[in-house]
């Protein structure tokens, strides 16, 4: 790497809510190496982070989920003592009810054990008690509901990512508005990133808080190690051709599709319709300058020979196989001869 080329101990690629908070307890737990966190939205507003609901809930089936959320409830009712007595995200306290069918009511059950072993205040609710609480719900096949009594509600997401944001950036976070198009390694070690404008940046550590992108190019650079890249060029390539054009990389490199593969709808059309009009107009020569005896079964076979020629040309200018191509217009072909001679047949007439 050159030595003119910025360097960070920690570089934080997107700056929704995992990001920003990524960044701020970094300061808050003591870490005074520098940080940048880059992001290519700063409007911060196609993330999932503000499109999300907010909702915070305690009412989930494994322990670790529900301390996990333990934690956000404690920080979001004590906003002001983390960012400052401005802080306020919008909390709403006002718990979650989720109800079970008579079939579902087994896991409900051993949710709710398992909830209030770690912590959460929840109430399993059934009957009379649930409808009296609830008395807008209709309680047909219900049979029972589990109400947060505390703990749970919902948030405002994007102040409550900004706030994470602000606090990380007073405490010394660089942010830098640009897109990571690439990765950089040595063996298995990533000391860096390439950016859109073109600039390169070290980092000791890369936190990959890229939402939903991450996954894809995670995804694509597994296809490129299958086919014998290094897993360092691997990235490279996948995150090279995610930036230039995502959808065409996964339809070539994921599922198969290319131009090559790829029906073409107007060329067939146009073929198509070229060799139907040379297909008519050949055998129509063959009766200008033929002797009148055995003039149908020459125009039979010369027009069967015609459009096989026509329909093995159609497939190839169509991209489709010519041999396909030629059976398809001559069986077609012999089967509008014989339909238009039965008919000639059927009502005594040369049609
Ligand atoms: C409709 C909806 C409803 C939801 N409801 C809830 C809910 O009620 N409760 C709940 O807890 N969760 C909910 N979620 C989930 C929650 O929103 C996400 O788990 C959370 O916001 C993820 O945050 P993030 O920082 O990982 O991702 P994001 O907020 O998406 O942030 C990722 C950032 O990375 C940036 N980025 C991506 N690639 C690059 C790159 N190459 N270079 C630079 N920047 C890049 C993006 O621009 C983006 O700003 C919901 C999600 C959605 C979509």
């Amino acid at each position: 790497m050159s030595a003119a080329m910025k360097t960070y101990d920690v570089v934080i690629v997107g700056g929704g809510v995992v990001g920003s908070a990524s960044a701020h307890y970094l300061r808050k737990n003591g870490f005074t190496g520098s940080i940048a966190l880059v992001e290519k939205d700063t409007s911060w507003a196609r993330g999932c982070t503000a499109l999300s609901v907010g909702g915070l809930r305690l009412q989930f089936s494994t322990p670790e989920n529900i301390h996990l959320s333990k934690f956000g409830v404690t920080l979001v009712k004590n906003l002001k003592q983390e960012f400052g007595p401005d802080a306020d995200i919008g909390f709403k306290e006002q718990g979650y009810l989720i109800c079970a069918s008579p079939e579902g009511l087994p896991v409900l059950e051993e949710n709710h054990t398992v909830q209030i072993a770690n912590g959460a205040d929840n109430v399993l609710l059934r009957g009379q008690e649930l409808a009296s609480r609830f008395p807008w719900l209709v309680t047909d096949g219900i049979a029972a509901g589990c109400f947060g009594l505390s703990g749970e509600g919902w948030v405002d997401p994007y102040m409550f990512a900004a706030l994470f944001r602000k606090s990380a950036i007073a405490k010394g976070v660089e942010l830098i508005q640009d897109e990571v198009t690439g990765v950089t390694r040595e063996g298995q070690r990533i000391t860096g990133v390439t950016l859109a404008s073109g600039e390169a940046i070290a980092c000791g550590t890369l936190v990959n808080a890229a939402g939903t992108g991450a996954g894809r190019l995670a995804e694509l650079a597994g296809i490129y190690v299958g086919r014998g890249l290094t897993p360092a060029l691997a990235e490279q390539v996948a995150i090279q051709l995610t930036a230039h054009d995502a959808l065409g990389a996964h339809a070539r490199d994921e599922l198969g599709l290319s131009h090559m593969t790829r029906a073409r709808p107007l060329q067939a059309a146009l073929s198509s319709a070229a060799a139907f009009a040379v297909g008519a107009a050949l055998p129509l020569l063959l009766v200008v300058f033929l002797p009148l005896g055995g003039l149908s079964t020459i125009v039979i076979a010369a027009s069967l020979a015609l459009l096989m020629g026509l329909g093995a040309l159609a497939g190839y200018l169509g991209g489709a196989s010519m041999v396909r191509g030629a059976a398809r217009v001559a069986f077609w072909g012999a089967a509008a001869m014989g339909a238009t001679a039965l008919v000639g047949r059927l009502f005594g007439t040369v049609v």
